[in-house]
């Protein structure tokens, strides 16, 4: 891979992980703030219905905190490979992943071999 190409895939992967990182900040503030309303509501009996469905809500923003923060392991590893030198290479058979397969997926760390051999198991 040239370095031209490289630096271009670093800073797609560095600006995404920005954006991870203000959705996690985001999601921690929302976190909190239905946390504190759901706890100020279990003083009313009669909102049981507003309590199951602020639950709900809670186990949603869950599910995308582990979305997210699992979308940010992965970016962040992307750029440890930049870092380590071994970008670009498949961390199974270490083959070169193709340009063009970083291009469309900067966070790639598999060829497309290896990514197809391991959807189909
Ligand atoms: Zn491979």
């Amino acid at each position: 891979m040239d370095n031209e190409l490289q630096a271009r895939l670093r800073a797609q992967l560095e600006a995404e992980l920005e954006r991870l990182e203000a959705e996690v900040a985001e999601i921690e503030r929302e976190g909190h703030e239905a946390l504190s309303e759901a706890s100020g509501e279990n003083n009313y009996r009669d909102h049981m219905a507003d309590q199951g469905s602020a639950t709900f809500e809670r186990e949603l923003d869950m599910t995308l905190d582990e979305n997210v923060r699992e979308a940010l392991a992965v970016v962040r590893k992307a750029l440890a490979r930049i870092d380590a030198g071994t970008y670009g290479t498949c961390e199974r058979c270490s083959q070169t992943i193709s340009d063009s397969r970083l291009e469309a997926m900067p966070t790639a760390n598999l060829c497309i071999t290896c990514k197809a051999a391991e959807e189909g198991r």
